[in-house]
């Protein structure tokens, strides 16, 4: 992998000049580049049919000056230490935006789960847990959903991690079934709180959901959920595409159709004969461009031609630095990822306060306080991109640290 496209070095650039630009000194950066501890584990599972396959995962905790660390666990074939080593990073920004408690964490299995059983995949997520609990905890690190982990795994890494415990511990993880103490909200509230970030945007570019033609890139979790919302807002969603391909219609796709035909793992174009690549959805156009799979999608070699004047970003890392640079120049607005998608890490912070409190909130609360923090947030970024004359990336770097840094620095360690 080419050092542009490494997602570690490419965000400790930025790391490095917003620290610069707070005032912290190279002591501080040497702390922040690299997270505290990075585990790494062989987890062997019993399969279905009597073999045993070791699987490998992983457990990075960013920095936790600020409080425990907090991040989404992945299951996926292209896990690797780079890449949860980079999102937990990301991690500690998010929280940082948002002002939560919490530093970053991430973790990760290699694992295709679209290719087991669902009782291999609950074996899977028990063994990680027996694999990791010394590491994790309420307060020490909390866990989450991601790419292909949804509420059901987080129950029995919930009951996995009791068992241990010999305790009830629901603030061990965020994003579980409500019945085992989830929050009202959570399952949506990453494409909440894009739609609320976007809504921001649109406002400053002076647009109306009415009017807006949307591209969205993935179907998963985030993409789904948003496609709904926006659709339902009278947004027009002219581009949708999943890990196969791309469908598109200048007149507004059916996303009601599209998401009764949807698997759970976020596959649709398939059904398709008319399909197109995922490299020439980004390229349609549209006012709205949503990247919500994976990371390095806009690259130098593409960002030129992004026809969307706003590109919100609900994955995590989708556009390299460089591409964010040449958008910024071009007078794209880019709301980026540590914003835009700060909205799951959020809800998982009341989750786990209402777990902690033993008392729940309703879905109309819960949105409310998830509106305040992230229109708060968009603000503070964008009245700094314009103040400083900087891109909104380097802004949110920019608040996103300034907590984790000065905890730092009162604890002694930089
Ligand atoms: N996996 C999500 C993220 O990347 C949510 C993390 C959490 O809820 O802790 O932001």
């Amino acid at each position: 992998m080419s050092d542009k496209t490494n997602l570690v070095t490419s965000t400790q650039a930025i790391i490095h000049e917003a620290l610069e630009k707070l005032g912290f000194d190279d002591g501080m950066y040497e702390l922040i580049k690299e997270p505290l501890r990075v585990l790494k584990v062989r987890i062997p599972i019993r399969m279905d049919d009597g073999s045993v396959k070791v699987f490998t995962g992983y457990r990075a905790q960013h920095n936790d000056a600020v409080g425990p660390t907090k991040g989404g666990v992945r299951f996926h074939p292209d896990v690797n230490e780079e890449e949860v080593v980079a999102l937990s990073m990301w991690m500690t920004l998010k929280a940082g935006i948002v002002d939560l408690p919490y530093g970053g964490g991430k973790g990760g299995i290699v694992c295709d789960p679209r290719e087991m059983s669902i009782e291999e995949v609950e074996r899977l997520s028990r063994g990680y847990v027996r694999a990791i609990s010394q590491f994790v905890g309420p307060s020490k690190d909390i866990p989450a959903p991601d790419v292909f982990t949804n509420s059901q795994i987080m129950a029995w890494m919930m009951d996995e991690y009791s068992m241990l415990d010999a305790f009830n511990s629901p603030g061990f993880i965020t994003g579980k079934p409500l019945v085992l103490g989830g929050s009202q909200g959570r399952d949506r509230a990453t494409a909440m709180g894009v739609v609320l970030c976007l809504e921001q945007a649109m406002e400053k570019r002076g647009m109306k959901f009415e009017d807006v033609r949307i591209v969205i890139q993935g179907f998963g979790n985030a993409g789904s959920f948003l496609s709904k919302i926006l659709y339902d807002r009278g947004a027009k969603i002219v581009g949708i595409s999943d890990a196969n391909g791309a469908l598109h219609d200048p007149d507004g796709l059916d996303i009601d159709y599209l998401l009764d035909r949807r698997d759970s793992f976020g596959m649709v174009t398939n059904l398709f004969d008319d399909v197109l690549s995922n490299k020439e959805l980004f390229e349609l156009d549209c006012d709205v461009l949503i990247p919500a799979a994976i990371a390095n999608q806009i690259t130098e070699e593409n960002a030129d031609r992004v026809k969307a004047e706003i590109i919100c970003e609900a994955a995590n890392g989708p556009t390299t630095k460089e591409a964010t640079q040449i958008l910024t120049e071009n007078g794209k607005l880019l709301v980026p990822d540590v914003l835009a998608s700060a909205g799951g890490v959020t809800v998982s912070y009341f989750e786990w306060v209402q777990n902690n409190q033993g008392y729940y909130w309703d879905e109309e609360e819960v949105n409310e306080k998830l509106e305040v923090k992230l229109k708060k947030a968009f603000n503070e970024i964008y009245d700094l991109h314009e103040k400083r004359q900087i891109d909104m990336r380097l802004a949110a770097y920019i608040i996103g640290l300034k907590r984790t840094a000065e905890a730092a620095r009162y604890r002694g360690w930089a």
